[in-house]
């Protein structure tokens, strides 16, 4: 005999399941009364492109164009208007409004298929984004060329480092982070791109030292892959980005990481504010 047969457990069973539809749509009420934080979600890309092309190890970091199409479309549809990484740095300065739901589209490496995939995505919907360049990987085959990156930025696109090499620089000397800070970004700059004020860690490694130098090196801001959405009040220097994987379970997946990160923002379970 079945043991979940009996007439206890079958109560104990949809006991349970009240419970959780009563925690569901606790939240779901939560979710909808409370007003939305000043937060601003930054979202992290790495390549868009038909996974025809790319190696299985690769696959993880792209998002098909189709998919990406979709996200951004949902974006539209969902009220957000995109920023820069300047425009949110402008804004927690007071020097700048933010749309009511400010969402920064970032991408690492700089990929060539930023240029041919996401920039007419993203100029037929009228959005923007940060570009992360590892400077020692401009005009390499796949990757972003400087006629490319001056075109880009022509048209509204922010370019960011991401270092000279992309080692991690949490396994290097200090003189050695300090080249791989200054050298990307005058290199940059030398090259007809505006001043470089925005940074990401190579694979999300930092250390406590790491904001400091970055300041001295006169960056205002640095993305990290830690998860969460960011306030005016999260360390500039560790802004935390919801990452966007290859879609295992198509616009489902976005969406639910979207709403997680919302839910952790109003939730105030944000790390990294500023004391
Ligand atoms: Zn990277």
């Amino acid at each position: 005999m079945f043991r979940f047969r009996t007439k206890k457990n079958r109560w104990r069973y949809a006991a349970a399941g009240v419970a959780a539809a009563a925690l569901l749509l606790g939240t779901i009420a939560y979710m909808a009364l409370t007003p939305v934080p000043e937060g601003v979600v930054i979202l992290e890309y790495h390549m868009v492109e038909d996974d025809d092309g790319l190696a299985s190890d690769e696959r993880p970091y792209n998002v098909p164009p189709a998919e990406f199409a979709a996200q951004l479309d949902y974006l539209q549809q969902q009220g957000y208007e995109t920023i820069t990484m300047q425009d949110y740095m402008r804004a927690r300065k007071g020097k700048q409004e933010l749309p009511e739901r400010a969402v920064a589209l970032t991408f690492d490496d700089g990929y060539e298929d930023n240029y041919t995939e996401v920039w007419p995505s993203l100029a037929q919907r009228d959005m923007k984004a940060t570009i992360y360049m590892v400077t020692n990987d401009i005009g390499r085959p796949r990757y972003l060329d400087w006629n490319e990156l001056r075109d880009l930025q022509a048209h509204g696109i922010e370019i960011g480092s991401h270092t000279a090499n992309h080692q991690l620089l949490t396994t290097l000397d200090e003189a050695t982070q300090i080249d791989e800070l200054r050298l990307s970004k005058l290199l940059l700059e030398w090259n007809g791109i505006h001043t470089v004020y925005s940074f990401s860690y190579p694979n999300g490694a930092y250390d406590a030292t790491l904001p400091a130098k970055l300041q001295q090196e006169e960056y205002l801001n640095a993305v990290t892959g830690d998860a969460g959405v960011n306030t005016m009040t999260t360390d500039p220097y560790l802004l935390q980005r919801v990452n966007i994987p290859h879609p295992r379970f198509g616009l489902l997946e976005f969406k639910l990481r979207l709403w997680k990160a919302n839910l952790f923002t109003r939730l105030g379970w944000n790390q990294h504010q500023l004391s």
